[in-house]
């Protein structure tokens, strides 16, 4: 779907290259084509409808028209609002708090969640050398906290037990407690996520977070849910102070559009990407490459 964003764009794009002149009605025409093509790959319409007023004003206003070459001026053009839509740069996490610094992960089952949590965790052992301990408080499906814990083990990360009979709240105040005593730089929560936006588990992470403080609630999305991801954005948005987005399985088939959407719904930075079900499947997010990426 990504690539059939990039087509659209490139054969839109290519029949300005191909104009000796461009006129406003010419621009017209590949405004509409760059419209079509952000729709067709989901991109929520408030977005498309922003993207393609400011691509225009500022085709106009930069003097796209009297360019010598005015498709590259145009592409230009789209490549810079692209990327400005979608953060200018790459925001990295925030972890300047009294350790240990609280992520706590939010999003719906199937997200990536777990996987991302080993992945940060990874990250941040390897990267950052940081002191790691992992939980989940995901008491609806033991096969998840399993999950977490074989994905510790693999990492070599620390991994605190949790159980279906506990509340998750008292999961992760004794997790919290645990990090602290034991000096752990970084905790990282998982958390219980539904097929669908559900207010029991909204409720449920918003008791979570006014327990545990996070210094960084980071909304995981899957970038193949395409116009969905803008619901489940705007729902966990609206139900938690998110700090940041991580955007998962850009390596598939995945949308483009979930990143200009997703960011242009919630306000956050897209912090890193997911590009793989492997464990070292994770890069930070740069709003650059991925304008460069759709755009072809
Ligand atoms: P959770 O329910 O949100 O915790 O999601 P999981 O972490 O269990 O992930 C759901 C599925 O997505 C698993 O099969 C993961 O291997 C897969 N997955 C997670 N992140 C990525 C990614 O970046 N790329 C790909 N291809 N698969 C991913």
């Amino acid at each position: 779907m990504l690539d059939q964003l990039t087509e659209r764009l490139t054969g839109a794009l290519k029949t300005l290259r191909g104009q000796a002149r461009l006129s406003e009605s010419n621009i017209q025409d590949v405004l509409r084509e760059v419209r079509i093509a952000l729709l067709e790959a989901d991109v929520a319409l408030p977005v498309v409808k922003e993207f393609v007023d400011t691509v225009r004003r500022e085709a106009l206003g930069q003097a796209v028209l009297s360019s010598l070459t005015p498709g590259q001026a145009f592409i230009g053009v789209v490549h810079q609002v692209l990327t400005r839509l979608m953060g200018e740069q790459n925001e990295g996490l925030n972890l300047a708090t009294q350790p240990p610094a609280v992520i706590l992960m939010a999003g719906l089952q199937g997200a990536g969640k777990t996987t991302t949590a080993g992945k940060l965790a990874k990250w941040l052992k390897e990267q950052q050398k940081k002191k790691v301990l992992l939980v989940s408080c995901d008491i609806y499906r033991p096969a998840a906290i399993e999950q977490l814990q074989i994905l510790s083990q693999s990492i070599e990360v620390d991994f605190f037990p949790s159980f279906a009979h506990q509340a998750p709240e008292e999961i992760a105040l004794a997790a919290l407690d645990h990090a602290r005593h034991h000096y752990h730089d970084v905790l990282i929560v998982d958390t219980a996520g539904r097929l669908a936006i559900d207010e029991a588990m909204m409720q449920e992470i918003q008791r979570l977070h006014q327990t545990i403080h996070p210094v960084e609630t980071l909304f995981v999305v899957d970038a193949m849910q395409g116009q969905d991801a803008v619901n489940t954005a705007r729902a966990f948005g609206e139900a938690l102070p998110l700090t940041g987005i991580i955007l998962t399985k850009l390596d598939g088939d995945a949308r483009g559009g979930a990143a200009l959407s997703v960011r242009h719904v919630t306000q956050r930075p897209i912090k890193f990407i997911g590009v793989g079900e492997k464990l070292t499947g994770l890069e930070a997010f740069h709003p650059e490459r991925m304008a460069s990426r759709i755009l072809g």
